[in-house]
């Protein structure tokens, strides 16, 4: 009898760790390093994608002296794993902490091949995002709905281009984006397990972890993560290397929330988007930038034009000395979402 029971107790063990351990996700496929890690500190990483897997955005991971935490787990359950893949190569310790720094699908769509032994961190509005509709967001719902389109523009220019060594990215692309189609199919939205609504610090041996919300800005729910030892700050999308997508964005409050970024004392920013960067005057460019975007738009509707219009005719060429800016227009999706605060708040 006894000996049956410790067969027990090793077979439950046993589906306990298989349980645990999620399922190679589809779409992982890929020639070649899927990530470039540039080390900004002893362990600290950002993670930037070569283009060789879908990835999207930018990830960061903090090397502790018994595990790791990621800020940030890109588009898929594919792009995920392979990132994990990745860091084992300049780590055996194991990820314990996710970090999301908002609920968009660039950010958190890895979520799903973590088991519930890791904890993933999100502030309260991340984890209500991603437990309700944050699929059916237009952000998403443009760019899921767009990938089949892309994959046969790409196909029709690999049947016209008779160079070799443009076909052979063609090719590169295409793979990427079907790879990236497999893995959105299998995609699960999965929330945050502990949320926080102003701040949460973790600590692991020497090193402090801030994980911090200045207010409303790119979403109602962003948070940064500070290192004040390594005068590092994580910042996703709230800051990125140019310009931010809007289409949940508080403009006007994203402006004082910058404000508030700023009296973190840190010299290096590791981005959503883009490469990690030491000029702070870039937090000064990107605020008048927004805070042009909302009077433009604002006045624009203000004259009765469409937000269609509106999304060609508003000029911000000027902020092109700091921001990648070519000419007149501003994302539709970002015009929408301000015509429709402007509406919520005349009452309408
Ligand atoms: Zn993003």
């Amino acid at each position: 009898m006894k000996r049956l029971l410790t067969l027990g107790v090793i077979l439950s063990v046993g589906l306990i760790t298989l349980a645990a351990q999620s399922r190679k996700p589809a779409g992982t496929e890929h020639t070649g390093k899927a990530f470039r890690f540039n080390k900004v500190r002893e362990g600290v990483y950002h993670a930037v994608g070569t283009g060789n897997l879908a990835v999207v955005g930018n990830s960061s991971f903090i090397v502790n002296d018994d595990d790791v935490i990621v800020v940030d787990d890109h588009v898929s359950p594919a792009a995920a794993w392979v990132l994990l893949e990745e860091i084992k190569e300049v780590t055996k310790n194991p990820v314990t902490t996710v970090i999301n720094t908002h609920f968009h699908f660039d950010h958190s769509h890895g979520n799903q091949i973590f088991d519930s032994r890791v904890n993933i961190i999100g502030h309260e509005f991340t984890r209500q995002m991603l437990l309700s509709n944050s699929i059916g967001m237009p952000l998403y719902r443009n760019y899921v709905t767009g990938l089949p389109g892309q994959i046969d523009d790409l196909k029709k220019r690999l049947a016209s281009e008779s160079d070799a060594t443009t076909q052979s990215s063609l090719e590169k692309q295409i793979n990427v984006a079907q790879n990236n189609l497999a893995a959105q199919r299998e995609l699960k939205p999965t929330p945050p397990n502990v949320t926080l609504t102003d701040r949460m610090t973790l600590f692991r041996g020497s090193r402090e972890i801030q994980i911090r919300y200045l207010g409303r800005g790119h979403t109602a729910g962003d948070v940064v993560v500070f290192l004040p030892r390594e005068k590092v700050v994580m910042t996703g999308d709230f800051l990125t290397a140019g310009l931010s997508n809007m289409s949940d964005s508080f403009p006007d409050e994203w402006v004082k929330s910058l404000d508030a970024l700023k009296t973190l004392d840190f010299d290096t920013v590791l981005p959503g988007h883009g490469e990690a960067f030491t000029d702070k005057a870039k937090i000064g460019y990107f605020q008048d930038y927004m805070r042009d975007v909302w009077t433009e738009v604002g006045r624009l509707k203000q004259q009765g034009v469409s937000a269609e219009d509106a999304a060609k005719r508003a000029d911000l060429t000027k902020h092109g000395a700091h921001l990648p800016i070519n000419g007149p227009g501003v994302p539709l999706i970002g015009v929408q979402r301000i015509y429709a605060l402007l509406d919520q708040r005349a009452g309408r």
